[in-house]
């Protein structure tokens, strides 16, 4: 019997044991394939919450306050585990090809500069060049944000396994979650490959399976998986300095020798295959940014699912109705820049009922009166 099962072994499963468990909670992760082996390692490990969020509001909010633990995290989880993550927040671009686009980025740069972040508006091609010499002639104009950035989201897995097992959480890989236990009315754990898991609270981070585990509850949540197919290029002889965002795709030049080019957003259920037709649209999506990448090595393509909620939010706290279950999920195109507060936010939930941070993101937005009265009968 633990404190907390948290159920899904990704960056948001694994992110949150780790914090739980450090602030002195037994802690058991269960996983049902490999260590992150689903979104988490299929990412680009961008985090970059200015270009992702559109207007002022919770998300921007939530996207900056992650951004912000980010350095303190990811040091103290290097120095912890003694693994390296990678973590560059050197800048990044959000380039406009033309004058639609221009007049767009424009807007979004002066409500950003009014509510006070720090942005810059580049427009002289010089200014352009300095920050990226490799950026395309055909360039009108770009937000520069100098402080976001990205991280090797795979060497943070990799180090954020290790913490877990040198804090103590037990950790099942390979082990399939069939059915969530209830007693008396409360959820007591799971059943699993590996027999009955019990815990005082249950915590679903299975990103895109999240609707269906909370299907055997009869709770729907309406979470999907959005497919991502992306790729990775060498950077040999292709020397990029800067994240690099289009409207047709993002460049992300990591620290490890690689150039990580993506990203389709198509729905095609569970599957998660490379299509021809999904790395045609990638690599075209990218080159027109840097015109260099058409001479660049192909290393690799993979898919990943997002795991999307019908309003853009991540779904963070308990289960209205089912004392003892909580739910971490629907981070869609960025949980590995949010893992870092949900983890802490999902603690100070579990560990001391705080709630009001969490509002703009309860699951029980998504859940009518109706259901939850339903099963409280039951
Ligand atoms: C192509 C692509 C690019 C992306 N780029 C970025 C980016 O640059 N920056 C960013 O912040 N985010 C990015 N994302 C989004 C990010 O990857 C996801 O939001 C994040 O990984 C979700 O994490 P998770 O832990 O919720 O889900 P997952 O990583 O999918 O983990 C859920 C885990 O639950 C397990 N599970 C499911 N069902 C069961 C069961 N029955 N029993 C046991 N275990 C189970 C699964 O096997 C899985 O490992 C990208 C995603 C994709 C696909």
């Amino acid at each position: 019997m633990s404190d907390c099962l948290v159920v899904g072994g990704g960056i948001i499963g694994l992110s949150l044991a780790y914090e739980l468990s450090r602030r002195g909670m037994s802690v058991t992760l269960v996983e049902q394939d490999e260590w992150g082996g689903q979104a988490s390692s299929a990412a680009a490990g961008m985090l970059a919450p200015l270009k992702e969020f559109a207007a002022p509001g919770p998300m921007l909010d939530l996207g900056m306050t992650s951004l912000a633990c980010y350095p303190q995290w990811a040091a103290e989880l290097e120095e912890f585990t003694g693994g390296d993550v990678q973590l560059s927040l050197e800048g990044l671009l959000t380039v406009a090809l033309n004058d639609d686009e221009q007049e767009q980025l424009l807007a979004k740069y002066l409500w950003q500069k009014e509510a006070g972040y720090s942005v810059h508006f580049l427009t002289e091609r010089q200014q352009l060049a300095e920050v990226e010499p490799l950026l395309t002639e055909q360039a009108q104009a770009a937000i520069y944000s100098p402080y976001e950035g990205h991280i090797n989201n795979r060497m943070l897995l990799r180090a954020l396994v290790t913490a877990c097992r040198l804090q103590g959480v037990v950790l099942h890989a390979g082990c399939v979650v069939s059915g969530i236990a209830v007693k008396g009315g409360r959820v007591v754990g799971v059943e699993s490959s590996l027999g009955p898991l019990r815990a005082t609270q249950t915590i679903i981070t299975s990103g895109a399976w999240a609707g269906i585990m909370l299907e055997m509850l009869g709770v729907s949540v309406p979470v999907r998986p959005v497919r991502g197919q992306i790729a990775a290029v060498s950077s040999a002889g292709i020397p990029l300095r800067t994240v690099i965002f289009g409207t047709s795709g993002y460049i992300t030049p990591k620290k490890d020798g690689k150039i990580v080019i993506g990203a389709t957003e198509d729905e095609s259920g569970f599957q998660r295959e490379v299509t021809l037709a999904g790395l045609a649209s990638v690599l075209n999506g990218v080159m027109p940014y840097v015109p260099a990448l058409h001479s660049a090595a192909f290393l690799e393509a993979w898919g990943g699912l997002r795991p999307a909620t019908a309003d853009g939010k991540p779904l963070l706290g308990p289960v209205p109705g089912w004392d003892g279950l909580s739910i971490a999920g629907g981070h869609f195109r960025n949980g590995i820049l949010l893992s870092p507060v949900t983890a802490k936010w999902m603690a100070d939930y579990l560990e001391k009922g705080e709630t009001e941070r969490l509002t703009p993101f309860l699951p029980s937005r998504f859940l009518a009166e109706t259901d939850q009265a339903q099963h409280k009968m039951g």
